[in-house]
């Protein structure tokens, strides 16, 4: 962007120090920041007739003053002041609350516009906002900005529009004069304007299309940049296996492949045997199998000679994958080794010393594997667990480190296919959407808290059949700490109510050996019942457990849902989902029906991404999406498309590399160091 629009903020009249640092803490440092902090919503001033508000609605009506304002004070600083109004010949009283000083402003026979909460019965408004005069037409659209710490939205709107009068003539045009013109979008300095200031909802619709096509265009284009270097640069690694003596391997296993796992092993091993990179995303719902592909894909790259790498979430799940590992290879010659945050000391260092030396074959450990002061002999598989998206970060750290392995993201959060394919533009996308045969479908019940007690005694009885059962906890917003608190006291009520039946106790604050000793009791059934925080959503296989509480489960998004009743129907008998709760909204509501009705993963995806949004649905840190300022990756979608396709025309087309008009696209692809296949945000 233009070197003006780089200045501080503080160039700005009214923005000293204290208000600049507040400014950063909204993100926005420079006079550019400013004008693309943009408005989540607009506040409709339109003046409807009186006959058309509805009560408690925020209305704005204008009307002229027909009585002498009269003001109560209750104490120091408070007061109430109330006047009379003629608005369509119909009389009406406004009070004000605390704002006494504009009793001289309320003068006989004059016009006034108030915006505030109506109140139908009463013919009453409480004032929010208060101008003299008539309505402003210009105005009825009022932008309401993120604000936060001291920064008001009334602040923001100020500064915005000093920005916006200041330093509109160094907005530059960053789209070709050809595609404004195709789509009809207006030109920058113009969507500024009317996305901060509209006159009109058109005004609005226009200026938000160009921005959002915008946003989408160059993030498209740096995503197929970004592909494209590493396809040119990638010297991958080529794995080198014996075809033969792998599928001997997968003729072994204690069952047949489905033959979608058969079908994306065979696109995998592909991509290993090819010398570009591999990049791929595989998906499969809940116990479809994921792990038994990434198993054959590192015993192929050990038998080709090269190490593999399994990252998962959690120390548990390190554990739980390290175990059916070490089985499943007992009679290869492959070996297994976890690396987590506790394995300390002389340990370690004897891991370490077998992975440098290229004796450890698989290593397995939390995400922070990599990061760590791990060698590798020779790493040439890479594969994440649960993980949406391998970080930008972490492939440059491999890269840093001599690395340029293969790499397997497995998912079960099944994206829906056309956000994947738009979204992970980058990336290659394998789809296992079968389930292993006999797998019976899980009972999913919805019950109120009060039912409680009933569930308890079906708890029992299952394990008195000699199932096991999970609790998951009532959730507390945003809050580890509580939501131990809850296990805990949730731990103790069904202690004290099972009495002679051991119950286990799981929270993500436990020592790590704690944890496992945990896991394993209730594995090998030595507790019935698991009381547990979320700490087991992902990945924990104890196929006797056929019971699967949720309290407060309408607190949940439903991919997390879905993975919680994962847990159960992963053995030969029949398991429940027992989903308690007493939903408050609606979208709580339908979550619940969702849950009952139906149990793939894909339709419950593309119902959660509807019900949510994108940036709930993927989980804001760690989503791998990029922070769009303005785009919604689903309700524009289309534009995503178009985008995309857009894209990846121009950077096919000569004219793209060379002509003026899509100067600043390059400069942009240059400056992200899309083009040198550097980073990708
Ligand atoms: P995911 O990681 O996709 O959730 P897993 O790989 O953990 O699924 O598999 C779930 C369970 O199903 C495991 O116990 C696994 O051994 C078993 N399994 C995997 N593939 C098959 C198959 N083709 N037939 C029968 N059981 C299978
Ligand atoms: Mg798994």
């Amino acid at each position: 962007m233009n070197g003006m629009l780089q200045q501080p903020v503080s160039v700005l009249n009214g923005i000293g120090d204290e208000k600049e640092k507040e400014l950063h803490g909204l993100r926005i440092h420079s006079i550019a920041d400013l004008l693309e902090h943009f408005p989540f919503r607009y506040d409709n001033h339109e003046v409807l007739p009186i006959a058309e508000l509805r009560h408690d609605d925020r209305v704005t009506i204008a009307g002229t003053i027909q009585s002498e304002a009269s003001v109560r004070y209750m104490g120091k600083k408070k007061s109430r002041m109330t006047v009379r109004m003629a608005v369509e010949n119909i009389l009406v009283t406004a009070v004000f609350f605390n704002r006494a000083f504009l009793k001289n402003k309320l003068k006989h026979g004059e016009m006034v516009t108030i915006t505030g909460k109506w109140d139908k019965h009463r013919l009453r408004i409480t004032v929010q906002d208060f101008q003299q005069g008539a309505p402003d037409p210009s105005k009825q659209l009022e932008p309401v900005y993120p604000a936060g710490g001291s920064v008001t939205v009334k602040q923001l709107q100020r500064h915005v529009n000093s920005a916006l009068h200041n330093y509109a003539p160094y907005i530059e045009e960053t789209l070709p004069q050809s595609i404004l013109t195709k789509y009809k979008l207006p030109a920058r300095a113009d969507a500024f304007f009317y996305i901060h200031q509209p006159k009109t909802k058109e005004q609005l619709k226009h200026a938000r299309r160009r921005l959002v096509y915008e946003e989408l265009l160059l993030f498209q284009l740096k995503m197929q940049a970004f592909k494209r270097a590493e396809r040119m640069a990638s010297s991958g690694t080529s794995h080198h296996f014996s075809a033969e003596k792998v599928k001997t391997f997968m003729q072994e296993l204690p069952f047949t492949l489905t033959g979608a796992q058969n079908r994306v092993i065979e696109e995998v091993l592909r991509d290993m045997r090819d010398p570009l990179k591999m990049n791929r995303l595989l998906q499969g719902d809940v116990g479809s199998g994921k792990t038994v592909v990434a198993s054959i894909a590192m015993y192929a790259a050990c038998i080709g000679g090269s190490q593999s790498a399994l990252m998962v979430p959690t120390e548990i799940l390190a554990e739980q994958h390290q175990q059916s590992l070490r089985q499943l290879f007992s009679g290869t010659e492959v070996t297994v080794e976890l690396l987590t945050g506790s394995t300390k000391g002389k340990r370690r260092g004897e891991i370490n010393t077998r992975i440098q030396s290229g004796e450890a074959d698989i290593v397995i450990g939390t995400h922070a594997l990599i990061q760590e002061d791990v060698h590798f002999h020779k790493l040439g598989l890479v594969i994440t667990d649960e993980q949406h998206r391998f970080g930008v970060n972490q492939r440059r750290i491999l890269r840093d480190k001599g690395y340029e392995p293969d790499v397997l993201f497995m998912t079960a959060t099944p994206i829906p296919r056309t956000l994947a394919i738009s979204v992970f533009g980058d990336m290659d996308v394998s789809m296992i959407d079968e389930l292993p045969a006999g797998r019976k479908p899980i009972e999913t019940h919805w019950a109120k808290h009060d039912m409680f007690e009933r569930v308890l005694a079906f708890i029992r009885k299952e394990i008195n059949k000699g199932r096991q059962a999970y609790v998951i906890c009532p959730l507390i917003e945003e809050s580890d700490k509580l939501d131990v608190q809850n296990a805990i006291d949730v731990h103790a009520q069904l202690q004290s109510y099972f009495t002679s039946l051991p119950v286990g106790l799981m929270h993500g604050r436990l020592p790590a050996e704690e944890k496992e000793t945990v896991m394993e009791d209730f594995a090998k059934a030595r507790t019935k019942v698991l009381v547990s925080t979320t700490v087991v959503e992902v990945g924990v296989n104890v196929p006797n457990a056929t019971i699967m509480v949720i309290y407060d489960a309408d607190r949940f998004g439903l991919a997390q849902l879905h993975q919680l009743r994962g847990r159960v129907g992963r053995g030969e008998h029949q398991s429940y989902c027992i989903l308690l709760s007493d939903p408050k909204s609606e979208t709580g509501k339908e979550r619940m029906r969702i849950m009952q009705e139906t149990e793939d993963g894909f339709k419950i995806s593309e119902r959660d991404l509807e019900l949510r949004g994108p940036g709930d649905f993927f989980g804001r840190k760690q989503s791998g999406l990029p922070d769009f300022k303005i785009a919604d990756v689903v309700h524009d979608y289309r534009a995503l498309e178009t985008a995309r396709q857009d894209a990846a025309d121009l950077m096919k087309s000569e004219a793209f590399w060379s002509n003026d008009e899509y100067a600043y696209l390059r400069q942009f692809l240059k400056d992200t160091g899309a083009l040198a296949g550097e980073k990708l945000d």
